[in-house]
């Protein structure tokens, strides 16, 4: 049995009065468990606040991107060293919005992989098409593109301990949630892709599902044999729907 983990991105959203209000909403619906993680990602700045409001209690912490670079002259970037002294478990890397809107080429997000890494914070990979890629058929080759520009130069080792979000591109923040089959059939040929280096460590590894998960359909889609959680955006900042969620993993 693999964890199953509910994972909320904040996006650029949040305040210091708001993100207090939204965690006890939702500290109220969550309890520890064994075989279930629940996390929050939340912007660089409130790292500290929900660290203090957090610590001790069943749901974890992290960003929703790091620094490819440890330190020096990089004016405005995070380092994985910075996130993880606040006790941050998690790091998104490889979010469509940093893909599409900040330039991050597969090969910059492969370097941040290793840097969340190097730092013993637990990445997480994410991967997905566009919409005209569904459309043209080339899915499972922009995949693999994804997925190998990190298992051809750190191999399926580095996803030990680590996790995978399948997150198509037309689904996130649009309502359109892919059907249970289709996110079915990515998580499938994303672990099949991995298993093909390493068996083991594609059999341990949670693929996380996101773009537009609901209280209303995760269940649906958590039911799928290689779909291990989700990776929550708009209804992250929602409480009841948060907790909607997680229940349902
Ligand atoms: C996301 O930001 O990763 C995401 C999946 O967003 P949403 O749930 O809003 O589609």
């Amino acid at each position: 049995m693999r964890t199953k983990l509910v994972v909320g991105n904040w996006k650029l959203n949040g305040s210091l009065a708001g993100n207090e209000a939204l965690l006890k909403a939702v500290q109220a619906g969550v309890s520890a468990a064994k075989d279930r993680i629940c996390a929050v990602c939340v912007p660089y700045p409130y790292l500290a606040q929900v660290g203090s409001l957090l610590r001790g209690t069943a749901i974890a912490w992290g960003s929703q991107d790091v620094s490819r670079h440890e330190k020096g002259a990089f004016t405005g970037e995070v380092s994985g060293a910075m996130v993880a002294e606040l006790g941050a478990r998690f790091a998104i890397v490889g979010h469509s919005e940093r893909r599409s809107m900040f330039g991050e080429t597969d090969s910059i997000v492969a370097e941040k992989f290793a840097a969340a890494r190097k730092a013993g914070l637990t990445p997480i990979f994410c991967v997905g098409e566009t919409l005209a890629e569904r459309e043209a058929g080339v899915t499972e080759s922009v995949l693999a593109r994804q997925m190998d520009a990190l298992l051809s130069k750190q191999g399926a080792a580095a996803l030990e301990g680590a996790v995978v979000a399948y997150e198509p591109v037309w689904a996130i923040g649009t309502g359109k949630t892919a059907t249970s089959a289709q996110a079915e059939e990515a998580h499938a040929f994303i672990r099949a892709r991995i298993a093909a280096q390493d068996a083991g460590v594609a059999g341990r590894l949670p693929i996380l599902y996101g773009g537009s998960v609901k209280g209303s359909n995760a269940a649906e889609l958590f039911a799928m044999p290689n779909v291990d959680g989700g990776l929550v955006g708009g209804a992250s900042l929602a409480a009841d729907d948060f907790i909607a969620i997680w229940r349902a993993a």
